[in-house]
């Protein structure tokens, strides 16, 4: 594919990698594509970060079709630059795409707008073990009427920041509340799709949780109330006796790229791994029992999230004296050694640029 590349007059400077943060700075860059149905996909280019201008009826702003991605470029212990599993983005981009009804991207245009970017923007790729380039692939509906209707324009766009360590601080395990209350959606809904209207669902719940002192939900399942889901917008797991559990993808779970790594490294080792229903009951008798050994989400921004508290009701439980388990800290050493390249890839799944 063509992309024409406008590089700014303007370049500005990384900030000390120890200030980044997360998603607050941006590199000098972005990328647009355009979409309108008979024409497809056209007009790629990067060009310098701005604003963008939106017709005030654009269908994004009224009914929500939007869809994202969100992975990293990992500056290699050597110096080289690499992303990880990022064919796994591009076809759950596409899968997003279907379930809003808005226009897929060909795999292969995708991967390389994706490394073309990178490319451009090397330099915004930090250096010190644990930071990264974030990468966030976005796809709206862009239709300038108010009319209900499928979706003939739309734009893609792509833009980075550059990020500081999710553990600046050390890893200290969390606190999280089942919630029974709130859903974040429901089998035949847009769960398993990565998309704006989950997470604007998702937010009062959050900060419930964030007001009674825990970091984030543990969502139920929207029929039963009773299956667990997932974590906040993480994955979540759970070391029961010797059996790793992780909920089943029912098609309200958002089939998490760490959440499949994990798994595929879990069994490498020997572990049986079960992707099955968990009710909140035998969650509960395991903390009761003390069966419960590790609990922790995982995603790309933190990797794996250790959980050392997790609220039922009036009812506090802790997970191994709220430490990290030796299994959520093997996960994470084994995860982060491929992605920053400090140690080999038996898996095949770093894409050096
Ligand atoms: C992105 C996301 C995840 C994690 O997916 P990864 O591919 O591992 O980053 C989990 N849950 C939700 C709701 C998400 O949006």
């Amino acid at each position: 594919m063509e992309i024409k590349i406008t590089k700014t007059a303007t370049p500005s400077e990384m900030p000390p990698e120890e200030k980044l943060g997360f998603g607050k700075v941006f590199t000098d860059h972005m990328f647009i594509m355009d979409y309108e149905s008979g024409r497809g996909w056209y007009d790629a280019r990067i060009v310098p970060f701005g604003r963008i201008s939106l017709h005030p009826a654009s269908t994004v702003l009224h009914y929500g079709a939007e869809i994202f991605e969100g992975l990293k470029a990992y500056r290699r212990a050597d110096g080289g630059v690499q992303l990880f599993r990022p064919m796994e983005n591009v076809k759950r981009m596409n899968r997003s795409a279907e379930r809003m009804s808005l226009p897929e991207i060909d795999e292969n245009d995708l991967l390389e707008i994706l490394t073309t970017f990178v490319k451009t923007e090397e330099k915004w790729v930090p250096r010190s073990f644990g930071t990264s380039l974030y990468l966030r692939p976005f796809l709206f509906g862009n239709d300038e009427t108010l009319g209900v209707h499928a979706v003939h324009r739309a734009t893609f766009m792509l833009i980075a920041s550059p990020s500081g360590s999710y553990y600046a601080e050390g890893i200290n395990p969390v606190g999280i509340m089942i919630e029974s209350e709130d859903v974040r959606t429901v089998r035949g809904g847009t769960g398993y799709a990565k998309c704006g209207g989950n997470y604007a669902a998702s937010t009062r719940a959050g900060e419930r949780a964030v007001k009674k002192g825990y970091s984030q939900v543990l969502w139920l399942d929207g029929v039963e109330r009773k299956y667990v889901e997932e974590v906040g917008a993480m994955n979540v797991m759970f070391k029961i006796g010797d059996e790793i559990v992780t909920p089943m993808l029912t098609g309200s779970i958002l089939p998490g790229i760490t959440r499949k790594s994990c798994i595929e490294v879990l069994k490498s080792m020997g572990y049986e791994v079960s992707e099955r229903l968990l009710s909140v009951d035998e969650l509960v008798s395991a903390m009761e029992s003390g069966k419960l050994e590790e609990a922790w989400g995982c995603g790309t921004a933190a990797v794996v999230s250790p959980i050392g508290r997790l609220a039922y009701g009036d009812k506090e439980y802790v997970i191994n004296n709220g430490k990290i388990g030796a299994l959520t800290q093997k996960l994470y050493d084994v995860l982060t050694g491929i992605q920053w390249g400090k140690t080999d890839d038996p898996f095949g799944w770093v894409y050096p640029l």
